[in-house]
């Protein structure tokens, strides 16, 4: 196991109230293992990823009592100078979300690379520039062209490409990408998932892939966990919860995709709705709530190696 998170709890403090933006979040990822985190905006999977990151500022708090272990070392109790030199980038590094603008269009792509490396402490110039071309062209560019260009000549996959690139520079063992695909046309999507499966296979390194389109999570993953309202409604493998989800939730995101439901007649969108206070956060959108979904919150069940947060599946039901 190379990542837990328990009981990891994140919320903002406004002024007008305390959001609860990832609440008691707890799951495992294995060495290895290409992990989707879906959602709707606002599901708190953003936060997930920050928390992961250190990245969580003010008005935002991780929570007491909230444990992210990376190879059994808890994270959030580390100095964050710490973090910083010695894991950040170096051992978790991450593609954020709308990536494609952190690139400098004043500055070379290779340059990029020298940057990274040397605001971590690496310096060796002829040593980036090997790695940077071999991580180039393991996402399929021409490392001398692209190299030398400048980020406003390339397309958006292509530096979406240069951003995938750049997160492996200094061999991380994970991986964390927020939307990484999202802003980009379907035929793309798929040549940089592809990309991104055949570096998880080469390199061994573990992905935690954020995304709110069930179907890319589907594609890209081997598991599967569901956020909704900063809470996991579902987990299990992916191909189970794609064929057989349990969540009135997760089924709601399958059918009301296209490409995974190939009965065009079926599509049906959720229906639309805030996420409810009281009781099931799911309850005033779910078509099979019932009388206690709105009076208490429902715990995670086991049920056949998945976990799944909802009444239909408690012992006196199932
Ligand atoms: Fe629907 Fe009730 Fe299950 Fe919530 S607990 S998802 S409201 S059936
Ligand atoms: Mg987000």
């Amino acid at each position: 196991m190379i990542l837990r998170v328990e009981n990891l709890s994140v919320s903002y403090y406004m002024e007008y109230g305390k959001i609860e933006a990832v609440k008691n979040v707890t799951f495992d990822l294995e060495k290895g293992e290409i992990l989707s985190i879906i959602g709707e905006s606002g599901s708190g999977k953003s936060t997930l990823a920050k928390a992961i990151l250190r990245a969580i500022r003010y008005p935002g708090k991780i929570e007491e009592g909230s444990k992210i272990f990376f190879n059994g070392t808890d994270i959030l109790s580390m100095k964050e100078s710490d973090f910083k030199r010695e894991i950040l980038w170096k051992r978790i590094s991450y593609v954020p979300q709308s990536s494609q603008n952190s690139l400098n269009n004043t500055m070379r792509v290779i340059d990029h690379f020298y940057d990274t490396a040397v605001s971590h402490g690496v310096n060796d110039k002829e040593e980036v520039k090997r790695t940077a071309k071999e991580l180039l062209k393991m996402v399929r560019l021409d490392p001398d062209r692209v190299g030398k260009a400048y980020p406003f000549q390339l397309s958006g996959g292509m530096k979406q490409r240069v951003i995938i690139a750049l997160s492996l520079l200094l061999n991380p063992e994970l991986i964390i990408m927020d939307e990484a695909v999202s802003s980009l046309d379907v035929a793309t999507q798929r040549y940089i998932l592809e990309i991104i499966k055949d570096i998880n296979k080469k390199t061994g390194v573990s992905i935690i892939f954020i995304t709110h389109d069930i179907s890319i999570a589907a594609f890209i993953s081997s598991r599967i966990i569901v956020m909704y309202a900063g809470e996991i409604m579902e987990e299990g493998k992916t191909e189970e919860v794609i064929k057989n989800p349990l969540h009135p939730y997760t089924a709601g995101l399958i059918n009301s995709v296209p490409s995974i439901n190939s009965n065009v007649s079926q599509i049906k969108p959720i229906k639309e709705g805030y996420a409810s206070i009281e009781g099931c956060p799911f309850n005033n959108r779910c078509e099979k709530a019932m009388e206690i979904c709105k009076l208490s919150e429902p715990p995670i069940y086991n049920v056949n190696n998945r976990k799944v947060r909802c009444f239909l599946y408690g012992d006196n039901k199932a």
